[in-house]
């Protein structure tokens, strides 16, 4: 056991400040992952600041018709929350099929936000791995990629994003408020996520001591009637082989407004923006939606393992646009 100091913080600025005190600190809200990963001996921080007594966990309504969830917001409250069932369903449903409801109890959503990969070579500590070793190499490129990605990779990473509340966020825009050493920030929930490109380490824009504090969501009607699917290897606490966000607004016989986000095969929560394009003012049928999603999946980087992706995230991306077009049912 490597030794760590701890400390509680009691107001947002007070954990900035303790934080920015000790470059080897780090946030600790659920604990979900941090505490597997100090474990594994993956992290070691040298202090962990405990930001668990911080008044971060409303979930409130914006004069605008938005929403602001407080980053300490538990994955299960905001899942069950009446104003994210009936108005962002996606989410809601993305943060039930999402780990166990234990972990669901504990885990924050700033902290989900925030979770490393599960790349198996990441956190058996002894790999080849870029993202714990820099320079070191990737294991995963020539090693079991089943589970890797295929969109946004790198020759340096080709991880998977893990989180499937991150994917419905990312198909809403999202926004991640944060408070760090330069005040407050807003980062667009795509910009939020960094592709692995030459620095797969570098995961989040996030400077040391910058404290995500909330996530908004922007009034968004097209998504009271959106959808998470997820496939994947079994029906409970399991990590997606695929899953897709989809909400659909149709008018006048065309499709108006199509939100479209992909998890499991991207680098980051992906959102199938090239999908979209093929589908607004088209008329919503299953050809068009089969057009769309190859536009979405070609070209797609595929290896030995994980080839099967391409063609399951198209039949769950035409899925999807199906299920939205019906309602979300
Ligand atoms: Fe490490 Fe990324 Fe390669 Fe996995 S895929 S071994 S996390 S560099």
């Amino acid at each position: 056991m490597r030794p760590f100091s701890y400390v509680r913080a009691h107001s947002v600025d007070d954990a900035v400040t303790l934080a920015l005190a000790d470059p080897a600190s780090a946030f600790l809200a659920g604990g979900t992952t941090e505490v597997d990963l100090i474990r594994a001996g993956v992290a070691h921080p040298d202090l962990l600041v405990d930001v668990n007594e911080l008044p971060l966990a409303d979930i409130l309504e914006l004069p605008g018709g938005g929403l602001r969830i407080g980053a300490l917001a538990r994955m299960s409250d905001v899942a069950r929350s009446r104003s994210v069932v009936e108005r962002y369903r996606a989410v809601s449903q993305a943060l039930l099929l999402g780990a166990s409801e234990q972990l669901r109890n504990m885990a924050s959503m700033g902290g989900n936000l925030c979770q490393r990969v599960r790349c198996p070579y990441l956190r058996d500590n002894v790999s080849p791995c870029n993202k714990r070793h820099p320079g070191t190499g990737c294991a995963a490129l020539e090693g079991l990629n089943r589970g890797h990605a295929i969109l946004g990779t790198s020759e340096h990473c080709i991880a998977t994003h893990p989180s499937d509340v991150a994917v419905a966020l990312v198909a809403f825009d999202a926004i991640v408020h944060t408070i760090g050493p330069g005040g407050p920030r807003e980062i667009a929930i795509d910009d939020f996520y960094l592709l692995p490109g030459d620095t797969p380490e570098v995961e989040h824009p996030l400077e040391h001591g910058e404290l995500i504090v909330a996530i908004e969501l922007p009034p968004l009607a097209v998504a009271r009637r959106s959808l998470y699917l997820k496939f994947r290897d079994r029906q409970s606490y399991e990590f997606a082989l695929v899953s897709v966000a989809a909400a659909m607004e149709i008018r006048e016989g065309v499709i108006a407004e199509a939100r479209l986000a992909l998890g499991g095969v991207g680098t980051k929560p992906w959102r199938a923006r090239r999908a979209e394009a093929e589908l607004l003012g088209m008329p919503p049928t299953a050809e068009r939606f089969a057009i769309a999603a190859a536009a979405e999946l070609d070209p797609a980087d595929v290896r030995e393992h994980n080839a099967f992706k391409a063609e399951l995230a198209q039949r769950a991306l035409v899925r999807g646009l199906t299920s939205a077009m019906n309602g979300g049912v």
